[in-house]
């Protein structure tokens, strides 16, 4: 497929410094590619920095490799834990292992492979949605709408027509927490409505999407925050409230600790 080169939205560098995991893992489609690779041609910096990472992704699979190789010295991977790793490379497309292990530093890879992998077989419930999301909060690509130039009660309407249902972000408020602005996306098959604000420090994602059929059914904690009822699940580093009102679930990804995160939801609540 070919792309007009006018139709590719032009990148950042501190866009694509957020996305080169996600770059590299292979999980840009054609468009998003496009506008990464635009981005490359013009930007040294940025090429760098793709090359290096490319470069440290190899030698943690060499190493992760080595880790499974016979076990020749003491602490070595238990042979449970060995299969577990055979059976997460076999598996050729985006195997979770390497997402999970990937954002550690290379020196930490011995003492924490077992630890990092133990979180796969942990997982119970079905996070699908929630990796999704915390995969494309992560990913950073560009917003579409920016809050600056239209204004934050205007990011609903923008969706207008776009979406099948009208998403309706909660009112989050606080000192430093702003709308940035707001794209189109989808969880799995879902499509959804994403908006980035800002942070005191960092920066939230909140994805709206309408699950009628109720396939959007996460793991992790529940926990009660006002009369709301979340569910908590921790991915990627990235901590996830995910809550339901009737068909519309709503899913905000941030590095907040928990508690942080909780008040945010609450904030919302309160001025409701
Ligand atoms: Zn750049």
């Amino acid at each position: 497929m070919s792309i007009e080169p006018t139709a590719i939205a032009s990148i950042e560098c501190a866009d694509l410094t957020r996305g080169v995991d996600a770059y590299l893992d292979g999980e840009f489609d054609a468009r998003e590619r496009a506008e990464v690779d635009a981005h490359l041609a013009r930007c040294p910096a940025c090429r760098t920095l793709v090359e290096t990472q490319g470069r440290v992704r190899a030698a943690l699979r060499a190493s992760l490799r080595e880790a499974m190789s016979p076990p020749a010295t003491a602490g070595r991977a238990p042979a449970a834990l060995r299969a577990r790793i055979e059976a997460s490379i076999a598996r050729e497309r985006r195997p979770v292992w390497r997402r999970l292990v990937s954002p550690l530093p290379l020196g930490a890879l011995a003492a924490c492979a077992a630890g990092a992998l133990l979180v796969v077989t942990t997982h119970g419930g079905d996070d699908a949605m929630v990796v999704d999301a915390v995969r494309s909060h992560h990913r950073g690509l560009p917003l579409e709408v920016m809050a600056a130039s239209v204004g934050e009660a205007s990011i609903p309407a923008w969706f207008a027509g776009k979406l099948d249902f009208h998403p309706s972000p909660p009112p989050f408020h606080g000192d430093g927490v702003h709308v940035l602005g707001a794209r189109l996306s989808n969880l799995r098959e879902l499509p959804a409505a994403y908006i980035r604000y800002a942070l005191p420090h960092g920066q939230a994602g909140l994805f709206i999407v309408d699950d009628p059929r109720r396939t959007f059914a996460p793991g992790g904690r529940e926990v009660q925050v006002g009369p709301q009822v979340l569910r908590v699940v921790n991915a990627r580093g990235y901590n996830v409230a995910v809550w339901r009102e009737n068909e519309i679930v709503y899913s905000l990804v941030s590095d907040l600790d928990e508690a942080a995160l909780f008040e945010l939801v609450r904030t919302a609540q309160a001025s409701r």
